[in-house]
């Protein structure tokens, strides 16, 4: 059965096909022709997931799902948080937002973080949302070359390294998005079989 990922990574979505039960066929934007950037606006994670499921759903009027990330800094009032891709500006570039963090970060003995991932889902019409977290601290310097974002200054609980110095399959084990596709294939697993 098709099910529409509100997203035009085609990267995150074989990631997730690949864990998904087999009678679930993920479709992004761009194989439905579809290739306009969904707004996102909303002043939450939550939020943000919601509307571009909700977008998808009202478009398409099919079964949908979107997801937001976004690490969140005690100290910094749970800044970047939705802000994550453009906390440094529009230029969407992973150093320039390290180095923003790590700015104002600089003296602070509270470095706790966590990053938290929302899936927003529609099946037959009716909404779900799954929550994944992970929580860790940021490192006062960058490490490792693994990754994207915010990976190499995080340092996950329990853990000496950053995600930039595990491979995909270690961070796998800890991942906020991990967590929240799990939630996701829970679901899926208790639908009677297709
Ligand atoms: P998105 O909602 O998945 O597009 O994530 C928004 C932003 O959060 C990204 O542009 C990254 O800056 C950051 N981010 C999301 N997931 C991760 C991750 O697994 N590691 C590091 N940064 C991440």
């Amino acid at each position: 059965m098709k099910l529409i990922f509100a997203s035009h990574n085609a990267h995150k979505a074989s990631e997730i096909q690949s864990i998904l039960p087999s009678w679930i066929e993920i479709k992004t934007l761009s194989d439905l022709n579809y290739l306009e950037e969904i707004p996102e606006n909303e002043a939450t994670i939550e939020g943000n997931s919601q509307f571009k499921a909700r977008f998808v759903q009202d478009k398409f009027e099919q079964n949908c799902f979107a997801d937001d990330t976004g690490l969140e800094i005690l100290a910094l009032d749970k800044r970047p948080g939705v802000h994550s891709a453009r906390y440094a500006g529009e230029q969407r570039d992973s150093n320039d937002n390290m180095n923003k963090v790590l700015m104002e970060l600089e003296g602070n003995s509270d470095r706790s973080a966590q990053f938290k991932t929302v899936i927003t889902l529609f099946w037959e019409g009716v909404e779900h949302q799954f929550e994944g977290i992970v929580k860790g601290h940021i490192a006062s310097v960058k490490t490792g070359t693994e990754g994207f974002g915010y990976d190499p200054i995080f340092i996950p609980e329990g853990e000496s390294r950053s995600f930039a110095e595990m491979t995909l399959s270690e961070k796998n084990k800890f991942s906020h998005r991990a967590r929240a596709i799990e939630k996701l294939i829970s679901f899926f697993n208790t639908l009677p079989s297709h």
